[in-house]
């Protein structure tokens, strides 16, 4: 293993779970799920090794061979028994895309893993309805364990596994309310955090800054829109960075240079995109020429294909696609991501080999700017389809500084009662969400399918 990836042994500083619980009573730690983690701690080391290997370019990356093997691995899933997948070689085979997994009400046989631990998730709902994900253990365990330490890798930073905190990940997702504590089972880095923010709440962002001082972690995870909201409010404040860590991550979006600059400034450090989806974990993440290295290690095969419904003659836009069989219980073959990228085999300009993104160009996720430092992120209405099971689809677009107008298309075959008190619901749930009083027109209709060019969250407003 190369030695400046991580710090020595004898440099490495660690807390325990219990000691930081003591300061931090709220914090969730999952002891069952360490315990099947640690049971799988040779597996998790041959991962890292495998990607260390192919970071310095010593195993190329293998021809992905599509045979009776592979063919067998998926054959237990209903998604895969079409003829098709029988008979035709790889490049005859179809595409899949989320939407296609919806039509069937179980598209994977998630007991194929034959008894071992499976975990299940949902996809967030800012690109499409949600979508049950399911992870073996194994996959679980790779995944959640070595997912920032390749950023790092990739990123070109060096000596991480120093500090007792490795990592903390801000989320405004409710499901973490409390916080969550993650100890890495290689010892390699320290304790990893999963704090929740409600940025609707003035205290939270002190809070966070009192806990980012305490814990100085390494890495600080968030998603671009949390990104823009904490910045703003530092910067309103004419705060200082309450830490120097050894990297910025932003991951879920699209991470638009300008703020970039913004982040790395404030912390005096790099900022790095990360590069993953519910259904599939980490796929990639940026080097320091800043394109983004897809991990051939965890999954087989990346293409990029065209994008569906684009005219014929528009070559320039690719879509991405990912097939990746290593988690047993849901099996990935040619799955749209649903991205526009700028994809490549070739070397990249930092002297390792492809494949990977030169950009990603879909996947913007916008934040609402209401004027006066109020801010609205749509990851407010993450739980919107899960809280409301009438709603197929929906729109919210910002027409002017303070006024809404909202589309909704309902499930057909509602009584007129249930109908009328789902859309009572929705709008008091959008409503809920603004950070100050906005007007919010309301309209049923029908949308067309939902193209990679689908925009949930859009704004008419001009800065
Ligand atoms: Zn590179």
């Amino acid at each position: 293993m190369h030695e400046d990836y991580f710090a020595p042994a004898s440099e490495r500083r660690r807390r325990t779970v219990d000691d930081l619980r003591t300061d931090y009573p709220s914090l969730e730690f999952d002891a069952e799920r360490d315990a099947a983690d640690r049971a799988e701690a040779s597996f998790i080391q041959a991962s890292l090794d495998e990607f260390i290997a192919r970071l310095n370019g010593r195993t190329p990356s293998a021809a992905f061979a599509w045979d009776n093997g592979s063919r067998e691995r998926i054959s237990p899933h209903p998604v895969y028994q079409r003829e098709v997948y029988r008979t035709r070689s790889f490049d005859d085979l179809p595409t899949l895309n989320r939407a296609m997994l919806r039509t069937y009400p179980t598209p994977f046989d998630y007991e194929a893993t034959a008894g071992s631990t499976v975990y299940t998730d949902r996809t967030s709902g800012t690109s499409g309805a949600p979508l049950t994900v399911y992870y073996s253990q194994t996959f679980m365990a790779q995944y959640l364990h070595l997912n920032m330490i390749k950023v790092a890798l990739a990123g070109g930073i060096e000596g991480i596994g120093r500090r007792p905190v490795f990592s903390v990940r801000i989320t405004d997702n409710q499901a973490y309310k409390g916080g969550v504590v993650i100890p890495n089972p290689l010892d390699l880095v320290g304790l990893s955090v999963i704090h929740h923010v409600d940025v609707t709440q003035g205290e939270a962002f002190e809070e966070l800054a009192r806990l980012l001082a305490d814990l100085d972690p390494e890495v600080v995870i968030a998603k671009p829109n949390l990104h823009k909201i904490l910045l703003e409010h530092w910067e309103r404040e004419g705060a200082e960075a309450p830490i120097r860590p050894l990297m910025v991550v932003s991951g879920g979006a699209m991470l638009l240079d300008e703020l970039r600059g913004r982040i790395g400034g404030f912390f005096g450090c790099p900022v790095i995109s990360a590069y993953a989806i519910s259904e599939a974990g980490y796929l990639g993440s940026e080097c320091p020429r800043r394109h983004i290295h897809l991990d051939e290690t965890v999954h087989e095969r990346f293409e990029s294909v065209p994008v569906e419904g684009a005219a014929e003659d528009d070559t320039a836009r690719g879509e991405l696609t990912v097939t990746s069989m290593s988690n047993d219980c849901m099996p990935l073959v040619r799955y749209r991501v649903g991205d526009l990228v700028d994809f490549t085999t070739e070397s990249c300009a930092c002297g390792r080999p492809g494949p990977l993104l030169r950009e990603l160009r879909g996947r913007t996720t916008i934040v609402f700017d209401l004027g006066n430092g109020f801010l609205l992120s749509p990851t407010r209405y993450m739980d919107m389809f899960k809280d409301n099971p009438e709603l197929v689809e929906y729109q919210l677009t910002q027409k002017q500084r303070r006024s809404f107008h909202l589309g909704i298309e309902l499930r057909s075959g509602l009584a007129a009662h249930e109908r009328e008190a789902a859309l009572v619901r929705i709008r008091n749930t959008v409503e809920a969400g603004m950070p100050v009083p906005a007007e919010l027109t309301l309209e049923e209709r029908v949308f067309e399918g939902e193209g990679a060019k689908f925009a949930r969250f859009r704004s008419e407003v001009t800065a």
